[in-house]
């Protein structure tokens, strides 16, 4: 383990408040996983340095775990730092004696926020030192800075940065700047941090503190000191799924850290699916074209369900009534939709029901009939008055994750969906279910499925395979009817299934996945993208390849009547695993004029979202006028991904030193529902080209730029 936590002399963290430990401890670690590529690398030094303070000040456990995290509360609390370039400026030029100028000279040095300051700062020479800064002061200084609202906000907040990198010394800069723009650029993702977490709460504790001391914390925290090897590892291992799963349910490190401080075995218990809290979504697979679905579910029964184009919402109601709805992205978005809010009693076929319900909203006309995305995407986002509301909306609910304070998750999908039919009322043109319709498995392919009973069977019943074209069918009839394409979603559990089988502990990763292809679980898997769930969408019976989420992140003057606009644009995917943005194509087409003119005020240098350089994370040979900020994501389809010499998407995936790009790429809309680390990823982009060349039998190569 490359960061030794025995070299920390803890003893000289003592001060009149106890022992505090000092925001150079972390930066220490960070420094270290800077320098480390590997993913086990990474996690290891995250966990020694979480150890450390799991023994000895486990105060600074929570602040610690959220500045590993680029965040200081979870999303759907609407807490953010609000630390733009300007606040930046004015604190670093104050600090370091600067202008500027030179400020500007070294971002397009370095294209990162704390190069800058660090290298600004370092020849700064103080007179009166301020007190070293400590793992929790940086926190509760960060969480003030968040509150600060109204007039006087911008100077306000610039004061109180400045004085935290007023008193950051060396590396503390660095990453102290790079935790105000929330990008430390250490690889930590979420996944990496909570495994880090989860390995913390298992290893042995006995190299960081005396043996009295080890005795009574390894008790405290489910520890055995003396495990032999593969013990450790078996348990690390439970302790990393029991940790992802209690995320996926409940992703607020605010109660997750106190409770796995109480014990590891307490975790469950505190940090359960609620009403309020917003579950990480399940989400579904793509796929090329209804023959692959039926290859994929043969002898399964499956539903049919119409993929609607409007906005996922996830409604909680508790018992005393309270709502709250939440994004794809678990964004509080309560505000947007009071009518929602208003109908759901009336939906609730008794008094005091408590749900949590998966739903798409769709904006409808007065006929009732769905609008396009677009028109929904009119509605402000923020404190919508009912009374000015003009798009009404359509609640289309498609799922059921917990009913009276009971969660329902491992229920089969056939059972969740009765569910919804038992215990909520449709009301025209306000709440219903999605359009479906169920396919039967033939019974010697059925496997042991249980039947379905006959109030179950949609008028339209099928068998899975036999009957295709029921299904084809459909598909096409959603298209017709506005929709994106339809879902997928296997009904009932594998043959002899009862409740969460998988074993995380026997199984590895790839079994783990494999087990659950196999066996395509009907339960609601949160967080997870799953095979029980298929998505056809119509761009794959165009003979299309679905559309791709890509980052704007720079983009070149325009030409001709587009003089004066950006056009062409640079897109880029995300690559999680790196934090990069890859860049994928130049897009031209499908854009309005307004569409031109908005960006123009969209991306400017006034409000940040123009760079002067791009930034390091900017994976590319392109070299656009103007770079920007990653902000957004936009929906771009294409005709077909190929092999590019210039482009880098999914670089590594395919080819070693090529990355992919899309050719012809047009706009079809802003995902506002997306963040930028939800844009496609680079997995997926390579999956997308694999499957294409299985399709059409040969590779493409792009001969030059796309
Ligand atoms: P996409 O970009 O295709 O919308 P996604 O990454 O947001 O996908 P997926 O789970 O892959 O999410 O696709 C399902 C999405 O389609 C959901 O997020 C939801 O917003 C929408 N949707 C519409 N109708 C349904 C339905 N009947 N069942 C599930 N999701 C539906």
């Amino acid at each position: 383990l490359e960061f030794d936590a025995k070299s920390y002399p803890v003893t000289s963290w003592s001060t009149p408040d106890g022992i505090v430990a000092p925001y150079a401890f972390i930066t220490e670690a960070f420094c270290i996983i800077a320098e480390t590529s590997a993913r086990i690398g990474i996690t290891n030094v995250l966990c020694n340095m979480l150890r450390v303070l799991m023994i000895h000040t486990p105060a600074d456990l929570l602040p610690a775990v959220w500045l590993c995290s680029n965040a200081i509360a979870a999303p759907y609390k609407g807490i953010e730092l609000g630390i733009g370039p300007l606040i930046l400026s004015k604190s670093i030029t104050s600090v370091a004696g600067t202008n500027g100028k030179t400020l500007k000279t070294l971002y397009e040095k370095y294209g990162d926020w704390g190069d800058v300051a660090f290298s600004a700062k370092v020849s700064v020479r103080t007179l009166l030192q301020p007190k070293p800064l400590t793992v929790r002061g940086v926190y509760s200084t960060l969480k003030s800075i968040a509150n600060l609202k109204g007039q006087g906000t911008i100077d306000a907040k610039a004061a109180l940065v400045k004085k935290l990198v007023l008193a950051a010394r060396g590396e503390e800069v660095r990453f102290l700047v790079r935790t105000f723009v929330s990008h430390l650029r250490i690889g930590a993702v979420r996944t990496t941090v909570l495994s880090a977490l989860a390995k913390a709460c298992t290893l042995d504790i006995s190299p960081f503190c005396s043996v009295e001391d080890g005795d009574s914390l390894a008790a405290q925290f489910y520890r055995q000191p003396y495990d032999d090897k593969a013990t450790i590892t078996m348990k690390m291992k439970r302790a990393e799924s029991l940790m992802r799963e209690c995320y996926a349910q409940h992703p607020n490190l605010d109660d997750i850290v106190p409770a796995i401080l109480q014990g590891l075995s307490h975790l469950k218990e505190h940090c359960p699916l609620t009403v309020g809290v917003p579950l990480r979504p399940m989400l579904g697979k793509i796929t090329r074209d209804l023959s692959e679905v039926f290859v994929k579910l043969e002898g399964r029964s499956f539903a049919c369900e119409y993929k609607y184009d409007g906005q996922r919402a996830q409604i909680h109601l508790d018992k005393q009534g309270k709502a709250k709805i939440f994004s794809r992205h678990l964004e509080d978005m309560t505000d947007k939709y009071p009518d929602v809010v208003a109908i759901l009693p009336q939906i609730c076929k008794s008094e005091n029901q408590s749900f949590i319900i998966d739903a798409e909203i769709v904006a409808i006309d007065n006929n009732g009939n769905i609008q396009p995305f677009s028109t929904l995407s009119n509605r402000a986002r923020k404190n919508v008055a009912i009374e000015d509301i003009t798009i009404n909306v359509c609640i289309l609910a498609f799922d059921i994750m917990l009913l009276n304070d009971e969660p329902v998750l491992w229920e089969s999908f056939r059972n969740r969906r009765q569910l919804l039919r038992d215990h909520f009322t449709p009301i025209k043109d306000r709440y219903d279910l999605v359009k479906s319709m169920d396919t039967v498995a033939s019974q010697e392919n059925q496997d042991g499925a249980p039947e379905t009973t006959s109030e179950l069977k949609a008028p339209n019943v099928a068998n899975s395979v036999e009957y295709q074209d029921e299904v084809s069918e459909f598909f096409k009839q959603s298209i017709k009817d506005g929709c994106e394409g339809i879902m997928v979603k296997v009904l009932d559990h594998a043959s002899g299934y009862s409740g969460n089988q998988l074993d995380p502990i026997t199984a590895n990763k790839t079994e783990m996945k494999q087990t659950r292809v196999n066996q395509l679980l009907a339960s609601y898997e949160p967080d997870k993208r799953m095979e029980s769930w298929l998505k056809v969408k119509k761009d794959y019976v165009e003979g299309v390849s679905d559309s791709l989420d890509l980052v704007p992140i720079g983009a070149w003057w325009g030409n001709g009547r587009k003089v004066g606009w950006y056009s062409p644009i640079l897109l880029a995917c995300y690559n999680p695993e790196n934090e990069t943005y890859e860049s994928v194509c130049k897009c031209i087409s499908g854009f309005s004029d307004k569409f031109y003119k908005d960006m123009l005020e969209f991306y400017s240098v006034e409000n940040g979202r123009v760079l002067d350089a791009p930034r390091h994370d900017y994976i590319t040979d392109h070299r656009p006028d103007v770079w920007f900020q990653s902000c957004e994501v936009w929906e771009i389809k294409g005709a077909d991904i190929t092999v590019s010499p210039i482009h880098k998407g999914a670089i590594g995936h395919i080819d070693e030193a090529r990355g992919l790009s899309l050719r012809f790429p047009r706009f079809i809309r802003k995902r506002d529902d997306k963040d930028v680390e939800d844009a496609t990823c680079s997995e997926t982009l390579a999956e997308m080209y694999t499957k294409q060349t299985n399709l059409h039998g040969s590779s493409n190569t792009e001969a030059n730029t796309g």
